[in-house]
């Protein structure tokens, strides 16, 4: 029998506490990315909700990317990478926000590509300060974003509450 979505990414993510600070429980989806079965199954189950009305999907430098990519070559529909500070040339647009210490931005190029229909990726939905980030730099793009899908959501940080007029959907809630 097919494992369910949650087991599937429960038994191939390692959980190291205090890591990269202390009170941190941290998830790293190293071990599903190197798992052929476990990683196209994911990028399926991810694309699955929104399944006809997305033409792109983006995904955050640098975790999103690897999902990102994955689920646009699953689903037949390009990959738009949303950049860390200084490594677009001009013009682009910018998106900051604030992290647990400090602040990080996100880039897109400014008229890159026609208005279009986004699907937006990550590993981990956290604070949900860099899904929101992320939605606002594609929406001043043009864009239209259809929804959020995550692989992992950490419900007691509420970040679905920074994106709550958003269809969301994760694999894993916990
Ligand atoms: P957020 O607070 O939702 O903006 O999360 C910030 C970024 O850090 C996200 O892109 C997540 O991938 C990552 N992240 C946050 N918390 C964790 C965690 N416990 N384990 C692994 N990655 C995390």
């Amino acid at each position: 029998p097919q494992q369910s979505s949650a087991d599937l990414v429960r038994d191939n993510t390692t959980l190291t506490p205090d890591f990269p600070q202390p009170g941190i429980l941290f998830r790293d989806l190293s071990p599903l990315f190197a798992n052929a079965d476990a990683f196209r199954q994911v990028v399926e189950q991810l694309a699955e909700p929104f399944a006809g009305r997305f033409d792109l999907v983006a995904g955050a430098e640098a975790r999103g990317f690897v999902l990102a990519a994955g689920v646009a070559i699953a689903t037949g529909k390009g990959a738009l990478p949303l950049r860390k500070p200084g490594k677009l040339p001009p013009p682009v647009l910018s998106e900051s926000y604030s992290l647990e210490y400090g602040d990080a931005s996100l880039q897109l190029t400014e008229g890159l590509i026609p208005p279009a229909r986004v699907l937006l990726i990550d590993d981990v939905l956290a604070t949900g300060g860099t899904l929101a980030a992320a939605r606002r730099l594609l929406e001043r793009a043009g864009h239209e974003v259809v929804g959020v899908a995550v692989v992992i959501e950490l419900p007691e940080l509420k970040g679905r509450a920074r994106i709550s007029d958003l269809e969301a959907h994760a694999l894993l809630s916990e």
